[in-house]
């Protein structure tokens, strides 16, 4: 566990970032990792001199498996509520399967690989027995957050999917993002996914319009916000890049970075 600022800390957990927030009623936790980071993200709490019980609210900023996979488990444990936006809502309760994005900005040999993603998501959730889970609040309401008295907003940030969302924190200056940015050698770039990349452009505008100190990704360590770089390449859906790049992409899709 690292402290990102003040109240903020960043919980690594399986396979992405969760970050835990004190609230003056209570802890909120942004993002669960992959089915299995409970207990890791329990001890976190503990080391914060808190009981599970203080967890109020678990946010999720969007629907991937890496980052909505430990919420049943945390919400029975706990007692917290689940947030996310009403698009995601779906995902997390396993009455819809996430598809291939329909658009992206990633090279040929990873564009073939994404007509196999359909196939290899479902397997995935049979090989690690992904929990589905209700999510209780909309985290469009503003009142989602006012429950545990938190200073900030959730942001729609569409792009990469259509539900994600960015948890702003108004005393800190700190974004929490998902994986609308992701960290990559000392600097926040777009992701690696995306269901569209117009809307991407736009929220990464929308989230640097907020004027965030820090920007916390799901991916990678916290940065200053003065890091984000979006490659022009990112505008354009068909791409050709250099071998060397390609191949460390593909890794990276490859650890699961979704
Ligand atoms: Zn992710
Ligand atoms: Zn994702």
């Amino acid at each position: 566990m690292r402290k990102v600022a003040e109240g903020v800390y960043r919980v690594p957990a399986r396979a992405a970032n969760t970050y835990l927030v004190e609230a003056p009623r209570g802890l909120v936790l942004v993002d669960s990792g992959l089915p299995g980071s409970e207990n890791g993200i329990l001890k976190a709490i503990a080391k914060l001199g808190k009981k599970p019980s203080d967890l109020k609210l678990v946010l999720l900023t969007h629907r991937h498996l890496d980052h909505i996979g430990s919420a049943a488990a945390l919400k029975k444990r706990t007692g917290a509520k689940l947030a996310s936006h009403p698009f995601e809502k779906p995902y997390a309760a396993g009455t819809l399967v996430i598809q291939a994005p329909g658009a992206w900005s990633l090279y040929g040999r990873i564009v073939r690989k994404l007509t196999t993603l359909g196939y290899w998501t479902l397997k995935l959730f049979r090989i690690i027995k992904f929990q589905t889970a209700h999510v209780d609040l909309a985290a469009d309401e503003e009142s989602v957050l006012e429950e545990v008295g938190l200073d900030g907003s959730v942001v729609w940030t569409p792009g990469h999917t259509k539900g994600s969302v960015t948890l702003f924190l108004n005393q800190s200056s700190v974004a929490i993002v998902g994986d609308l940015l992701r960290a990559r050698r000392g600097r926040l770039v777009e992701p690696l996914l995306m269901e569209s990349i117009p809307q991407t452009l736009a929220s990464v505008k929308r989230v640097l319009d907020l004027g965030p100190q820090i920007i916390c990704p799901g991916h990678g360590k916290p940065l200053p916000a003065s890091t984000v770089r979006i490659k022009k390449r990112a505008a354009k859906p068909v791409i050709l890049a250099k071998k060397k790049e390609e191949e460390e992409d593909l890794e990276e899709l490859a650890s699961g970075l979704f």
